[in-house]
């Protein structure tokens, strides 16, 4: 069985058609998702329908959460609330019900899934080192826990301590436990604009980070065209 582990689709259409051919390629049977299929960018709807029907299980992400209910957005960011604002309104009732209904955390096999962090999922905090790794790995009962939020391909491996970097390819050895956030489909973060997703092979026990081009210039179009921030665009260039 081959798992791939996509989150932070953000509605990014040519992103999310370039990683699942990618997964094809790759021999892929399985699909999962850590949350956030929509927000930011133009294409919500699609990119819920395509993701619903791929895979079985997928977790609410914040903007997943927001988008689908009309909670004040005084806690978000000015650029990120504009674009709840706009895809508020592009989702049909059906769609905002399935994206509501979504569990904050999933099990599949033997792996689970969370969109930010199993210390208080419904808190959305971010995981970017070790402490916030340790509270988070107090609740983890699985060796694995696949993670997004952050939209940086950080794995944290936990045995007597724990460790951090970045990785390209995980062996998974009995006995440890690993947190590996996935990064970000549709508008990654850690100055590779490039799509990323991962992919976990069951049968040789290995988690490899893939990484997908494709052309962000049509994303771009699409959000300007849609009246949405020009930031959210630009940073599709850069991958910040
Ligand atoms: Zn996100």
């Amino acid at each position: 069985m081959k798992y791939a582990i996509l989150g932070d689709i953000h509605a990014n259409l040519e992103a999310l058609t370039a990683v699942l051919a990618d997964a094809k390629e790759q021999g892929v049977t399985h699909y999962a998702c850590v949350g956030d299929v929509v927000g930011y960018n133009a294409n919500p709807v699609e990119c819920v329908n395509l993701i619903r029907e791929l895979s079985p299980t997928v977790v609410r992400g914040n903007h997943d959460h927001y988008c689908s209910h009309d909670d004040n957005l005084s806690g978000f960011h000015p650029l990120a609330a504009d674009a709840v604002d706009w895809t508020r309104k592009q989702l049909p009732e059906e769609m905002r019900l399935y994206l509501r209904k979504l569990k904050l955390v999933a099990m599949i096999e033997s792996f689970t899934l969370v969109h930010s962090t199993l210390d208080m999922p419904e808190m959305w905090g971010y995981v970017f080192d070790k402490l916030e790794a340790e509270a988070h790995f107090h609740y983890q009962t699985t060796a694995i826990c696949f993670f997004g939020h952050t939209h940086v391909p950080l794995a944290f491996e936990k045995a007597d301590g724990v460790r951090c970097g970045l990785y390209t390819r995980i062996q998974v050895t009995r006995g440890k436990k690993y947190f590996i956030n996935v990064g970000s489909v549709g508008q990654p973060r850690d100055g590779d604009p490039r799509a990323s997703y991962a992919i976990y092979d069951m049968i040789r026990n290995q988690v490899e980070l893939r990484r997908v081009a494709y052309d962000f210039r049509i994303t771009q179009k699409k959000i300007l065209d849609a009246g949405l921030p020009g930031r959210v665009a630009a940073r599709l260039a850069v991958g910040r």
